[in-house]
């Protein structure tokens, strides 16, 4: 076989895909994630075209880092399997690119030389018990020994949990006095330093093939494992959180295309009330809509491919990288509620791919930034640049935004109002929904004015121009329904009940 760093990037796709089916057959043969865990021999097979070689720089044996064959890599694992696919994400974006872009060169030597030798896999950790979206407040501490970095705390859901060879640690330093820093390090723990141990495994209810857990962490870590604070590490997490927002969309490609394909052949096949279904308008709206979802998702890809270039300090990327997370996995999401609509009882099946992916892709909307919390930073950050640029109407701040300028032509009607700085979560929260919309919309105009197919990127426009518009009418409602904490005192329904004594 051609070492993976010398052959094309079409060779090693066909050999990637070539490699997933056979171990997937292998191992697991009923349909793939019933199974729990990801057995050796598996990932054996897989990583023997040394897929994470994407991610790691030429001069240390990769395959030099380029956005768009990291995204085709992702994409090719997801066509297959979303759970393989985050496997590989969580191992590039989260290990090895923050590795290559912030850890000392011979940390970066070490490692490298490992993922392309021994295929080891990596992880990371920020999430506690008690903390999870604010991650900031960790309580995870570190003190400067004469050893090394000694770190103390309790980690939960880093995805191979107690699979991964290395682990990238983040925790606060410990002042003499016992207090915590406000800043973040980060530490490249490898097996071998020991001291993490994994409390409990998860029964998590999709994404069977990664190990997720509680562990104890109570280990010392060698002074050149930490990543040198050139910057602040707020910032350092910031790049590395951003960087990999913007490449979700290569873990969204190919599951959506897959189920665009399961979706299509069985709509064309499945007849009911003597007809097939696909000559039915609410199932052709539905596969429109999967289609739409394809086609955002693809202009998405084409523009992360410079966006989340790893030259990039992506910590300031925030307004693109919230937007493409937030509304491809929104979209991942109902479009598999709507492929298990399509499939009817079938599509309820634990063992078949369309209920699988409904579980599967759920999570994609909590982690990395909660999508709530992600639409309401990015009205926050356009309602305070509009200020400080001095715009009261949305379109007219939009039309003057490189991200947004051609998608606030295209709605412009819906944009034409003025915006105020103080309106409640909830309205923040859907305009934020529009907003992000709005910048996927630009990036589907973008990539229609470089020649792709104009009938889909007609639908893709339309579909993403009626969210808008709905959710910009949602925006304007004034009710806003308001929590009742005691609210079952009077409130049974059968005291109301007319054939009730
Ligand atoms: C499958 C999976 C994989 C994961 N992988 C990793 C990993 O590899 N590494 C890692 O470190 N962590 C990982 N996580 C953890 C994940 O990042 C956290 O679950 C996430 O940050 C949310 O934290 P939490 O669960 O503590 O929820 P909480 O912080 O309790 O938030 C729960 C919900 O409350 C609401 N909420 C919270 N704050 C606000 C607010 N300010 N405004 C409005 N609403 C709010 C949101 O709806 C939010 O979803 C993973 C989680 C899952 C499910």
């Amino acid at each position: 076989m051609t070492p993976a760093s010398e052959s094309s990037t079409a060779q090693f796709i066909t050999s990637l895909q070539e490699h997933i089916r056979s171990a997937l057959a292998t191992h697991y043969p009923d349909w793939r994630a019933t199974r729990r865990g990801m057995p050796r021999d598996f990932l054996n097979e897989v990583l023997a075209v040394n897929p994470l070689s994407v991610f790691i720089p030429t001069r240390f044996g990769g395959r030099g880092q380029n956005v768009a064959e990291s995204l085709a890599m992702l994409e090719t694992c997801s066509y297959e399997s979303l759970a393989l696919s985050l496997t590989m994400g969580i191992n590039g974006a989260l290990f090895l690119q923050p590795v290559s872009r912030h850890a000392e060169e011979a940390v970066q030597g070490e490692v490298f030389e490992r993922f392309i030798t021994d295929k080891t896999l990596g992880g990371l950790m920020i999430t506690e018990p008690d903390f999870g979206s604010d991650a900031l407040q960790m309580q995870t501490r570190f003190a400067d020994t004469s050893e090394g970095y000694r770190l103390r705390g309790t980690k939960h859901w880093g995805g191979l949990t107690g699979h991964a060879d290395y682990w990238l640690l983040t925790a606060r330093g410990q002042t003499p006095s016992g207090e915590l820093e406000r800043n973040i390090s980060f530490f490249v723990w490898d097996k071998s330093l020991g001291g993490i141990e994994v409390e409990e495994y998860y029964e998590s209810l999709g994404l069977y093939m990664i190990p997720y857990g509680r562990n104890r962490i109570d280990t010392t870590v060698p002074h050149g494992r930490r990543f040198p604070p050139r910057t602040s590490g707020v910032r350092m997490l910031l790049d590395l959180l951003h960087r990999s927002r913007l490449q979700f969309p290569g873990m969204a490609m190919g599951f959506l295309k897959r189920l665009l394909d399961e979706a299509l052949a069985q709509v064309r096949t499945r007849a009911v009330g003597g007809r097939s279904l696909l000559s039915y308008d609410q199932v052709q709206h539905r596969i429109a809509e999967l289609q739409a979802a394809y086609t955002t998702c693809s202009a998405m890809c084409a523009y992360a491919t410079e966006a989340a270039d790893i030259q990039n300090d992506c910590s300031s990327a925030a307004l693109p990288a919230n937007a493409v997370k937030s509304v491809i996995t929104d979209m991942m999401q109902s479009t598999s509620q709507s492929a298990v609509q399509l499939f009817g009882a079938q599509g309820y099946r634990l063992d078949r791919l369309v209920g699988r992916s409904l579980v599967d892709s759920r999570p994609f909307q909590i982690f990395e930034g909660s999508n709530d919390i992600l639409y309401h930073q990015i009205s926050e950050a356009v309602l305070k640049s509009m200020a400080k640029a001095k715009h009261r109407v949305l379109y007219s701040y939009l039309r003057a935004d490189e991200l947004t300028h051609q998608a606030a032509e295209y709605c412009r009607s819906a944009l034409e109002f003025s915006t105020s700085e103080s309106i409640s979560q909830r309205k923040m929260v859907t305009l934020g929904e529009a907003l992000g919309r709005i910048i996927s919309l630009e990036m589907v105009l973008t990539l229609g004015a470089r020649g792709y197919r104009p009938d889909l990127i007609e639908n893709a426009a339309a579909l993403l121009k009626h969210q808008i518009v709905t959710r910009l009418n949602s925006y304007h409602q004034s009710e806003q329904p308001r929590v009742i904490e005691d609210y079952e005192e009077n409130s049974g329904w059968m005291q109301f009940s007319p054939s009730a004594s």
